[in-house]
């Protein structure tokens, strides 16, 4: 088998051992004599695929029955406009905390709503960095706080959340989900594309404290409602059964290697062998603010655009594939989620030095 060194921003790598499963029952799932993705959501094997999904998520975050577990179609985009269309009601504003790319795609749909209030902007810097607990001020009257807690494009990550007081947090962890442990109860809610630590593009997970699903006003369209998806289990209309079947499989694999805590441990492992290289010389032009680099996307430069593309074109003759940065940035960010092995990162430094040696 030949299994890539997958470094891939979302779409991203998925264990392999779940890729297995999903292959052996995939014609003939729990004897039903069809796949899970033939069959009706209706019909009592997905029934209970959708309950041990969501009971995985529970168990794996330390959700309490305060929250409701969600499955929902539309990616975390849909999101952005859900948020404030369903929490901010009617005169009230949120407070929104712009850290980058995937803050401001958040804040611009609550803008285009005329419910954002930016609290914290750091676009002025140039997105080094996440506040600090300190800096931020809530507005007293805010019907939520919005952050994203790891900003995918920029490489920069919340290591300590704001704290809101009796505001609802809000976080989008599409791509820091499940990859470290964190404190649900001091989110209002949470919520994240699937496609980098869960499973498929198409899914996104929410996480949503019960008294806030009750704030939507009634003449918000039916699908865009938690309070309809939350009544329904996530299934008031065909929900994306192959995303929730697969991201139960990635929960019970996490699960079986220790939780989100185990899983923190290895990311941690993992990201710090990618910065002790870019550390180790001024080859590798890193600008980030180093309390904030993620753990999950890890984003640097090299002196010319063509040493860039150099590097990502040997390291693909390596089998490393998805190196090159992303289109508004450039340059080159190795994304290490919960699934990509530690095998794969220290490949991917063992040519780091390599290439330095040669091209320093
Ligand atoms: N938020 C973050 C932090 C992301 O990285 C992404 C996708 N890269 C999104 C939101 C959007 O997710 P989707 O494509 O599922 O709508």
């Amino acid at each position: 088998m030949n299994r890539a060194h997958n470094f891939n921003a979302g779409p991203a790598a998925l264990p392999l051992e779940v890729l297995q499963t999903a292959q052996a029952e995939l014609t003939d799932f729990m004897g039903s004599g069809m796949s899970v993705i033939e069959m009706s959501h209706r019909g009592k094997e997905f029934d209970q695929v959708n309950n041990e999904a969501n009971a995985a998520v529970r168990r794996l975050m330390g959700v309490s029955d305060d929250y409701e577990v969600l499955f929902l179609q539309g990616g975390a985009s849909l999101q952005f406009c859900m948020v404030p269309m369903n929490l901010c009601r009617e005169g009230k504003k949120a407070d929104y905390i712009n850290t980058g790319a995937w803050a401001s795609k958040a804040l611009k749909e609550a803008q285009i709503l005329g419910k954002a209030n930016v609290i914290w902007d750091g676009k002025p810097e140039g997105f080094l960095r996440c506040p600090d607990a300190g800096e931020i001020t809530v507005s007293p009257d805010a019907e939520y706080v919005h952050i994203c807690s790891n900003e995918t494009i920029g490489g920069i990550r919340y290591t300590e959340f704001p704290e809101t007081g009796s505001v609802p947090l809000i976080a989008d962890m599409s791509s820091d989900i499940m990859s470290r442990v964190i404190d649900v109860n001091k989110f209002g809610m949470i919520y994240a594309g699937a496609q980098k630590n869960i499973g498929p593009s198409g899914l996104a997970l929410v996480i949503i404290r019960k008294d806030l699903i009750e704030r939507a006003p009634e003449n918000l369209s039916t699908m865009l409602k938690y309070s309809t998806h939350a009544k329904n289990a996530s299934m008031f209309n065909t929900p994306n059964t192959w995303g929730i079947y697969i991201l139960k499989l990635v929960c019970e694999h996490v699960e079986k290697l220790g939780g989100v805590a185990a899983m923190q441990k290895i990311n941690e492992e993992k990201a710090a062998i990618l910065y002790n290289v870019l550390d180790g010389s001024d080859f590798w032009k890193t600008v980030m603010d180093k309390k904030s680099r993620s753990i999950m996307n890890v984003v640097w430069r090299l002196e010319t655009e063509e040493l860039e593309k150099k590097f990502i074109a040997e390291a693909k003759e390596r089998n490393m594939i998805g190196l090159k940065g992303h289109r508004s940035v450039g340059g080159i960010r190795a994304s290490i989620y919960n699934a990509v092995p530690k095998a794969s990162v220290q490949a991917l430094a063992d040519f780091m030095n390599e290439f330095e040696k040669q091209n320093g």
